[in-house]
This record gives structure tokens, C-alpha cells and sequence, in this order.
């Protein structure tokens, strides 16, 4: 019985921030069956493969060696017999230092159809984020990409041509050798004096650069602890740095964060530190959960919604709630023609906004007295109020203006601590990894101190890590646990929160 046989695609993945993969990678990426990677991959990239898709790590671990190339050559052809569409995912570009032609030959022999996906080098897409091109009108008009494994004395490598060049040399897999290279380089004839580089984990976070020329680099790195993976570069290019580099000099740059909020909710503000330069890492302690026993009560008010004159809201997670309770009962924001509707907060306003309705009432502050002040006066005892929340909120708005009209309060979601995590904060705090840890909510640090446990507020402290609030109550509690409050926003929302960490940031550059 003869069998179908798959496809084997080698990917290049780009070489490190995971934006650098093609839509033609992300597309062979989510219809594999099997993918096969290795170490220099970003394991973020695995995001997009099929749930169901079998992953197969053949990189190097700690103790243990990579597969042996034939192995994984071997591993390749009897998927593809098998009949599997596979992945085989590569850091940068699969054919730049990559074994990808070996791979690609061995499928070839094998009668495997296979196509190569190219992937963004680590040479090209490494450089530019150290503020280096690779070529410039004025000082290169060539680049040499060479290999730093050195065999036999480094006899393979023609070291006169290399040293003569005019052009830009950029050497992979050299830190080991990097003192040999330098020697061999200085000599064979080339200006000790010529710029060199050496870009550390380039386009990731953890990306560092030091400069220098080609007779102190090696020194140099050495000094501030640079090893592999990393690129050397020298020539006159490396000048260009200070005036080209956009990466490393973002205001959040080096910095990790420990982002607390919900899994749902944490996007903005991990793609707001992301976009300054920060790391994020998301550590949720809370989760928003319906309260099913109120749903029939949420139903009936929508059914009824003619019969109110009011509709308050007072967070993102209550219009999300609301409005997909509107649409499951087929009706959309029409349904609120009429109703005077109240929202607490700039983003439960945004929230709304992004459902065509635009809150005819937003209070100054966001708090429950504001609402009070701003709606009370305007409230006769005809009115009626439908206010689904957080069964969590505070009783307040709900009583003082039901002593002005019949108010219903439906407490349709509630928030319950996260337990679901993928990173263990504790050992990165105690490892010293954690600049800031970020609370948008006196849950959220509550969970937190939870989660971490009993000696929760000495961790933080021998930590070195700040303590950022959105606002009094957040840092109130967090005070209550012990934990330090060194950063407070002056403005409650998200931006006026990512506002005082750039400032803290910046003062302490
Ligand atoms: N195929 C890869 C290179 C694989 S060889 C590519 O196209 O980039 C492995 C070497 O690549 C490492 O030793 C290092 O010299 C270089 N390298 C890969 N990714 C890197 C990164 N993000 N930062 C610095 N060097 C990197």
C-alpha cells in the first residue's frame, strides 16, 4: 500500500524578536503537523502552530547535546515519508551557517518534496538593531560573512584575503575564539585600530552591545561578561552606531516587568512595555468569572430595558459582560436608545465608545463618590437605574442613589484569583531578573502576595524589584501586605501608570 508522502518546509524564524518571522513562515507555521526546532529559536513563534501540532525540540539543553545532524536530517525524512507536513524551524535563516543545505539534500535524496522558507540572519537583522548597516555608501561596499568555529589551527579560513578586506566582516559562532580572530586578523595586516563590535542576543530584550576596535575587543567583551550567542562585526561601519541605534536606546530598554492583571486584560500594558523596550512578563493573578446565578436576573433587565432610564457601568470586564449578554439575546447597542448611560473610568468609556456608544455622563474621578456628585443631582425619584458590576465592588453607589430611585444592582461577574501560570515569579524575584512588578488593582495585589506566599513581602524587597500602582487604593493594599509602593501613578489608568514607570526609568538611567 503505497503511502502519501508529506512536505518538509525549513523556516527561517528571524533571529530573535519573534516580528521578525515572514507571513510566509507564520503561514507554513500554522498548518504543520510536526514542528521540529532548536535552541536559537524564540519559543514564542511556536505560538502559532495548530494545538494538536507535535513539537519536537532537537536543540541543545543544559546538560545534554544537540541531536546529532543526522539524526535530525534522519528524524525529517521519516516524518515526510510518514506523510507529516513538518516544520523544520531554524533561528535566522535556515541556509546562513544553519545546516539547512545538508537537511534540504538529504530530503532531496530521500525523494522528500521540501521548500526553504527564508528567515532574517542574525547578520543583517542582528546588526540593524545594534545600529549598525551592514554596508554604507561611505565606508563599505562589501561584507564577508565568516564562520568563528575554528578548525585545525583556523588553516581553513584564507586570513590575508580577510584581513585586507574594505568591506564590513561579520564573524558567527566566534566568542570562543574571538581572541584568535582578532590575532589572526591584526597579523595578517588589518588597522588594529579598525571599529569592532560584538551584539550579544541581538533583537531580543536581552540584547547587548559593546564596541571598540579590533585590538581591544575581544577584552572588552570579555570584560562585560559578552559570550555566545553573539556576533562580531569589524569594520568602519561600527561607527554609525551612536547615530543609528533605535533599539537599545527605547526608555525601557534591559527593563523586565512582572505584568499582574488578568490574562484577557493584559494586552495593552504588555504591548505598551514592549513598545518602549521593556520585557514583559505576564504573571496573571486574577481571573474574571460570570456570576451564572445572576444571568437570568441580566436577562430580564435586557428584556425590559424600556423600563430604565439609566444605565451605569463601571469597568471594561462589565460592558464586555453586557454586551454579550446583548448580542446572545440577538440585540445590539440600539437596545440603549433612550437610556441615559453612565460610565466610570476612561476605559469603560473606551469600552462602550468601541460599541457605538458614546457615555453621555463620565465622571472627573474615578471613583464611586464622583459618580454620586456628577449623576445625583440630575435624578428624580421617576428614574431607574440598571447597574450590572463586580460582585467585588463597593456598596456605595448603589446605596445612595437608591435613596433617590429604585436602582437595580446585578452583580454579574466576579474576581477570583488566577491560579494558572507559566512562569515561576518567585525564582525570577529571588534570581534578581524582576525591575518592576506592575499592579493596576488592590486584587490583583492582593492575588499576588497569594501566589508568591508567606514571605511574599521579603522577596519583593531582597528582590531589588519596584513596586508600581495605578492608584491609592492599589497602593494601599499593597501596603497593608508589606509590599513597598515605589511607584504611584498621578493619573488612575493604564497610560498614567506606564507615564511614572517611564519617569522612575529615566530618572534612574
Ligand atoms: N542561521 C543563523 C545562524 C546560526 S549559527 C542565522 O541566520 O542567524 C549560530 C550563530 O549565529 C551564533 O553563534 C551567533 O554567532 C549567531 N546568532 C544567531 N542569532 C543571534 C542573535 N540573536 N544574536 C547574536 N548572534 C546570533
Amino acid at each position: 500500500m503505497s503511502q502519501k508522502i508529506g512536505k518538509v518546509y525549513l523556516v527561517g524564524g528571524g533571529c530573535g524578536d519573534p516580528e521578525l518571522l515572514t507571513l510566509k513562515g507564520r503561514r507554513v507555521l500554522s498548518q504543520c503537523d510536526t514542528v521540529v526546532y532548536d535552541a536559537l529559536v524564540n519559543p514564542a513563534l511556536l505560538e502559532y502552530v495548530p494545538a494538536d501540532c507535535e513539537r519536537i525540540y532537537v536543540g541543545k539543553r543544559a546538560a545534554h547535546h544537540a541531536l546529532p545532524q543526522e539524526e535530525t536530517n534522519e528524524l525529517l525524512v521519516k516524518l515526510g515519508l510518514e506523510g507529516k507536513t513538518v516544520v523544520r524551524l531554524k533561528g535566522g535563516d535556515p541556509y546562513v551557517f544553519g545546516r539547512g543545505g545538508e537537511e534540504g539534500v538529504r530530503l532531496h535524496e530521500a525523494g522528500v518534496p521540501f521548500e526553504e522558507v527564508p528567515g532574517i540572519t542574525s547578520v543583517i537583522g542582528g546588526l540593524a538593531y545594534a545600529g549598525i548597516p551592514i554596508t554604507h555608501r561611505d565606508c563599505a561596499s562589501s561584507f564577508q560573512v565568516v564562520t568563528g568555529h575554528l578548525k585545525n589551527d583556523a588553516a581553513h579560513l584564507d586570513w590575508p584575503v580577510l584581513a585586507a578586506t574594505k568591506g564590513t566582516l561579520v564573524f558567527l559562532m566566534g566568542m570562543k575564539n574571538i581572541g584568535i580572530i582578532t590575532a589572526k586578523l591584526i597579523e595578517n595586516g588589518m588597522d588594529p585600530d579598525t571599529p569592532a563590535a560584538v551584539v550579544r542576543e541581538a533583537t531580543t530584550p536581552r540584547q547587548q552591545t559593546v564596541t571598540g576596535t579590533l585590538a581591544n575587543i575581544a577584552e572588552t567583551a570579555k570584560a562585560a561578561g559578552l559570550g555566545a550567542p553573539a556576533l562580531i562585526v569589524i569594520g568602519k561601519v561600527v561607527g554609525l552606531r551612536d547615530e543609528l541605534r533605535f533599539f537599545d536606546s527605547r526608555p525601557l530598554f534591559g527593563k523586565c516587568f512582572v505584568v499582574t492583571r488578568s490574562r484577557a486584560q493584559a494586552s495593552k500594558l504588555v504591548a505598551k512595555i514592549q513598545d518602549q523596550g521593556g520585557e514583559a512578563v505576564m504573571y496573571p493573578t486574577i481571573r474574571i468569572q460570570p456570576v451564572g446565578s445572576e444571568m437570568a436576573r441580566l436577562e430580564k433587565a435586557i428584556a425590559h430595558l424600556g423600563g430604565y432610564t439609566h444605565l451605569i457601568l463601571t469597568s471594561a470586564n462589565g460592558v464586555d459582560l453586557f454586551f454579550q449578554k446583548l448580542g446572545d439575546m440577538g440585540k445590539d447597542s440600539r437596545a440603549l436608545a433612550g437610556l441615559t448611560v453612565t460610565a466610570i473610568g476612561k476605559a469603560t468609556a473606551a469600552a462602550l465608545k468601541a460599541r457605538g456608544i458614546v457615555p453621555d455622563i463620565v465622571p472627573a474621578r474615578f471613583i464611586g463618590e464622583a459618580l454620586v456628585e456628577a449623576l445625583g443631582p440630575t435624578l428624580t425619584a421617576a428614574d431607574r437605574i440598571l447597574l450590572p458590576r463586580s460582585k467585588n465592588a463597593r456598596a456605595y453607589v448603589a446605596e445612595k442613589l437608591s435613596e433617590i430611585c429604585p436602582v437595580d444592582e446585578i452583580k454579574i461577574y466576579e474576581t477570583l484569583r488566577e491560579d494558572r501560570t507559566d512562569v515561576d515569579v518567585a525564582a525570577m524575584l529571588k534570581a534578581h531578573q524582576v525591575d518592576y512588578i506592575t499592579f493596576t488593582s488592590s486584587t490583583t495585589a492582593k492575588y499576588f502576595a497569594e501566589k508568591i506566599g508567606e514571605d511574599c513581602a521579603a522577596v519583593v524587597r531582597d528582590s531589588g524589584a519596584k513596586c508600581a500602582s495605578i492608584g491609592p487604593k492599589t497602593s494601599e493594599q499593597l501596603k497593608a501586605l508589606g509590599l513597598p509602593v515605589d511607584i504611584q501613578a498621578d493619573t488612575y489608568t493604564i497610560d498614567g501608570l506606564m507615564a511614572a514607570i517611564e519617569e522612575d526609568c529615566t530618572k534612574n538611567h
